[in-house]
C-alpha cells in the first residue's frame, strides 16, 4: 500500500494512487453504473433551456435548499445566553445535527441535549423523556437557563411544551423558579431563521412577561442568524462604544463561538446576561438586525411599548448609514468623527477598485437579508447582480428585493428568485451564468460543474476556516467584503492571463 509512517500521504493525494484508483474502479462493477457517453449525454442536457423549464415546473420536490430547518436556529439563539443550554424535545439525530453543523462552520463544539425520542414516545408522547431530559440536565450540565425547543417528531404527534415543562416541575426535575424559555419550531414550515426568532422572543417572554416597563435610554439589539456573528457582534459593540450607547445584544454567541484554548474546557462561555435580559425590558427600542430573523420577537418589543426597527444585515455604504442614522436619532448621540472616517476610507477603497468590479456579474443566494444587503453593496460598487436567490425568501422579500434593483441602473439584469433551491439556481447558472457567485461551501459544487468562482459570504463555511472571525457589517466590514471579492477576481484573472501570457501583470 502507498501508504507509509515516513510519509503519510493526506486522502486527496493517496487516493489518486494506483491501488486506490484500481479498486474504484473495480468497484464500478458491482455498481451498475451507465456508460460514460450516457453521463456525459445527461451532464450535458442538464444545462440547457429545455431542462431549465422542466426544473422550474417542479413542485413537490426540494433538492438542495438554501436553507436548514427551524430548530438549528433555536439551538444557536439559545446558545447567546449565559450559561444556557440547548435543549431539543425529539429525536436526538436532528441535535446531532444540529451540533455539527454549527461545529463545521465555527470549528468549536456546541453543546445541545435532546429528549432522545424513539418510537415508543413517538406513539405514547414525550412527556417522560421531558421529566427525565430536564432532570439530567439541569443536574449534569448545571446550567442557568434551558433553551428548549422542538424537532420534527414532537411536533408530528403534538406535544405541548408548556403543559409538558409545568408537569417537569411539578414532578421536581427542575426548581419551580428556574428560567426554562421554549419555543415550538415545527421544521415542516419555515426555516432556521424562522426557529431563530421564536427562540429570542420566548426568552425574552421568560423575563419580561408579567413585568411592568420603565422606560429608559439603552437600546437592544437583535443580531439575528449570522455564520458572522463572532466578527459582527465584535464589531457591533466596538461601533457602540464609540458612539457611547448603552446597548445589550439579545443572543451574543460571540464568546460562545470563540473559545480560546488555555487548558480550561468551557461548556458555557459569554453570552448575553440573564439579568441584562431582563433589563432590556426597559429599553427605548430594540433594533433588528436582520428583519426576517427578528419579525415576531421586534412584534413582541412592541407590544411593551419599546420602538422597534429592522435593518437587511447592514454591509457596506448606504445600509450602514442607515442604521447609523436610525441609532443615533433614537438615542441622541451623534456619530463620532471616527465612524465618519471609517466610512471615508470604505468609499477611497470603493473607488480605488472600482475598475475591477465595474460591470461584473454576480449571483447571490442564501438567507433572505443577508441576499438583500449583499445585492446592496454590489449595487453601491458597480457590480451587476444577475440570479439573487433565497430558499426562506417569501413574497414580502421579493418585492423588496425588485424595489432595491430598480432603484440602481446596475440592477436592470437582476432576477429575484423566492423559495427556489440550490438546483435551481444551477439550471439558472447554465442558462443564463453570471461572472461569480456569492454564497456558502454548498455553491461549492456549482463553481465546479459550470465554471463559475464561488465566494464564500455567508453561512456555513465548512470547507475554509475562520471567516467568521472577521466582520462583514459595517463599514470595517464592507473593507472585508470588497477585499475578498476583489481577491477571487484578480485571482481568476491571473489564473486566465497566466495562459496566454497576456496581461500577467504585477500591478493590478
Ligand atoms: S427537518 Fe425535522 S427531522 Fe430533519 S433535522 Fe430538522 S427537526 Fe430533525
Amino acid at each position: 500500500m502507498p501508504q507509509s509512517a515516513e510519509k503519510i500521504k493526506d486522502h486527496s493525494t493517496l487516493f489518486n494512487e494506483p491501488e486506490y484508483k484500481q479498486l474504484m474502479e473495480n468497484k464500478k462493477q458491482f455498481e451498475g453504473c451507465h456508460p460514460q457517453e450516457a453521463i456525459d449525454q445527461q451532464a450535458a442536457y442538464i444545462n440547457t433551456w429545455e431542462y431549465r423549464e422542466k426544473n422550474f415546473a417542479r413542485e413537490a420536490l426540494t433538492v438542495n435548499p438554501a436553507k436548514a430547518c427551524q430548530p438549528l436556529g433555536a439551538v444557536f439563539a439559545g446558545a447567546g445566553f449565559e450559561r444556557t443550554l440547548s435543549f431539543n424535545h425529539g429525536s436526538q439525530g436532528c441535535t446531532a445535527y444540529f451540533r455539527s453543523h454549527l461545529t463545521r462552520h465555527f470549528k468549536e463544539p456546541c453543546s445541545a441535549v435532546s429528549t432522545s425520542m424513539t418510537e415508543d414516545a413517538a406513539v405514547f408522547g414525550g412527556l417522560q423523556n421531558m421529566i427525565d431530559g430536564l432532570n439530567n440536565a439541569y443536574h449534569v450540565y448545571k446550567p442557568k437557563m434551558i433553551a428548549v425547543s422542538t424537532t420534527c417528531i414532537a411536533e408530528v404527534i403534538g406535544d405541548d411544551l408548556n403543559a409538558f415543562i409545568r408537569n417537569a416541575r411539578e414532578k421536581g426535575s427542575i426548581p419551580e423558579d428556574f428560567p426554562v424559555a421554549y419555543a415550538h419550531t415545527p421544521s415542516f414550515v419555515g426555516s432556521h431563521i424562522v426557529g431563530y426568532d421564536a427562540m429570542v422572543k420566548a426568552v425574552l417572554t421568560t423575563f419580561w412577561e408579567g413585568r411592568e416597563r420603565k422606560a429608559g435610554t439603552a437600546i437592544n439589539i437583535i443580531p439575528g442568524f449570522d455564520g458572522y456573528a463572532v466578527g459582527n457582534n465584535r464589531e457591533l459593540k466596538r461601533i457602540l462604544n464609540e458612539m457611547g450607547v448603552e446597548y445589550t445584544i439579545l443572543s451574543d454567541v460571540s464568546d460562545v463561538f470563540d473559545t480560546p484554548t488555555d487548558g480550561t474546557f468551557r461548556m458555557f462561555d459569554g453570552g448575553t446576561k440573564l439579568d441584562d435580559v431582563a433589563a432590556a425590558l426597559d429599553a427605548k427600542a430594540t433594533f433588528g438586525l436582520q428583519k426576517y430573523c427578528s419579525d415576531k420577537s421586534l412584534e413582541y418589543a412592541a407590544s411593551k411599548g419599546q420602538d422597534v426597527a429592522a435593518f437587511h444585515y447592514p454591509l457596506g455604504v448606504g445600509a450602514t448609514d442607515e442604521f447609523l442614522v436610525k441609532l443615533s436619532a433614537i438615542t441622541g448621540k451623534a456619530i463620532p468623527e471616527s465612524l465618519e472616517r471609517e466610512r471615508g476610507r470604505l468609499v477611497d477603497a470603493m473607488a480605488d477598485s472600482n475598475a475591477w468590479i465595474h460591470g461584473k456579474t454576480f449571483s447571490v443566494y442564501g438567507d433572505p437579508d443577508f441576499v438583500y444587503g449583499m445585492t446592496r453593496f454590489l449595487l453601491e460598487m458597480g457590480a451587476e447582480p444577475i440570479h439573487l436567490l433565497s430558499t426562506n425568501g417569501g413574497k414580502e422579500w421579493a418585492a423588496e428585493m425588485d424595489t432595491l434593483l430598480k432603484s440602481s441602473p446596475y440592477g436592470v439584469k437582476g432576477q429575484v428568485w423566492a423559495g427556489k433551491d440550490l438546483w435551481h439556481m444551477r439550471s439558472l447558472l447554465a442558462t443564463e451564468p453570471s461572472e461569480f457567485l456569492i454564497g456558502n461551501s454548498y455553491g461549492k459544487y456549482l463553481e465546479r460543474d459550470l465554471g463559475i468562482p464561488l465566494i464564500r459570504l455567508t453561512f456555513p463555511i465548512f470547507d475554509r476556516h475562520h471567516h467568521h472571525r472577521f466582520p462583514v457589517l459595517g463599514y470595517q466590514g464592507g473593507l472585508a467584503v470588497l477585499r475578498t471579492i476583489l481577491d477571487k477576481i484578480l485571482d481568476v484573472l491571473d489564473v486566465e492571463t497566466a495562459k496566454t501570457g497576456i496581461s500577467y501583470d504585477l500591478v493590478r
